[in-house]
């Protein structure tokens, strides 16, 4: 759930350079004379996405009667994206764009290929939006794959448009057990609107990231449990808390809601945890 700044190129770019390197002259006749539909619903898109009403856009099943949705999927595929053709630099500039090569949609894995947020098998209109194009990781891709939004509480979050804000709004809840356990759940940040906070917490439900994190979570602890118990012997809880602290804030610095930082906020203010807990870890 990482905020990152739109493609610096428009559709009539990207179609103009896809049409340049298609060598069937039909086909490419085709894309050029939808070209002014598809400028069209770049404008559209370009108008609804920042407001969240994407789900009001109609699916079809095409562009023009010659652009069928089936061409339209192999226009991208085999055209846009193919590796050589004079619009692949397009294609990898999106790709590319996270930084440390981080899925924007988890944060946590690593981008396997751009997504369609709108899904091509329903708004083929939208395959070369740049808009539209969003890198993303394999398990994220599919998570999403293909399903539609009824409602805007129903959108998962979108890269280009949505800004989740600098509060804290990731949060682990630490279970007193043994082995101690974290769980990781959204707490909706004040300034969201209520459409927000289903949309978070839908986007967090579809792409699993509690589990994701709370996996993540329990290795790390057992990375850091023998340090954590050094601590303990020599300075006892207020040592651990202190050294809990000064990660946090480490973490806080760079991302807010990372899942590191929302793990140590989690584990320096719970007293259990800095008394004990830490000890508990296997
Ligand atoms: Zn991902």
């Amino acid at each position: 759930m990482k905020r990152l700044p739109l493609p610096g190129f428009d559709v009539k770019h990207a179609v103009e350079l896809c049409a340049s390197g298609i060598t069937i002259p039909e086909r490419a006749q085709a894309l050029m004379n939808a070209l002014p539909a598809i400028q069209s619903a770049e404008s559209t898109y370009l108008h609804m996405a920042p407001t969240a009403q994407l789900y009001l856009i109609p699916t079809s099943d095409g562009v023009t009667p010659q652009l069928t949705g089936d061409l339209m999927g192999v226009v991208y595929k085999s055209h846009f994206m193919r590796a050589g053709s004079p619009s692949r630099g397009l294609y990898d500039a999106i790709r590319v764009a996270p930084p440390y090569n981080l899925c924007p949609l988890c944060g946590q894995r690593t981008v396997a290929s751009v997504d369609h947020y709108l899904p091509q098998s329903l708004h083929p209109v939208f395959n070369l939006t740049p808009a539209n194009l969003v890198p993303a990781c394999s398990d994220c891709n599919k998570n999403k794959l293909a399903k539609l939004a009824q409602s805007a509480e129903q959108q998962t979050l979108h890269p280009y448009f949505d800004d989740l804000g600098s509060e804290r709004w990731l949060v682990v809840d630490v279970r007193e057990t043994t082995p101690p356990g974290v769980a990781f759940r959204v707490r909706p940040a004040q300034a969201w609107s209520a459409v927000l906070a289903q949309r978070v917490q839908h986007h967090f439900e579809v792409m699993d990231l509690a589990e994701l994190y709370a996996a993540q979570g329990a290795s790390e602890l057992a990375d850091i449990s023998s340090g954590l118990v050094k601590l303990g012997l020599t300075g006892g809880g207020a040592a651990v808390r202190a050294h809990l602290e000064g990660e946090f804030a480490s973490r806080f610095e760079r991302d807010a809601n990372s899942w590191k930082t929302a793990l140590y906020e989690g584990l320096c203010t719970s007293d259990w945890f800095c008394d004990e807990g830490y000890r508990l870890i296997r």
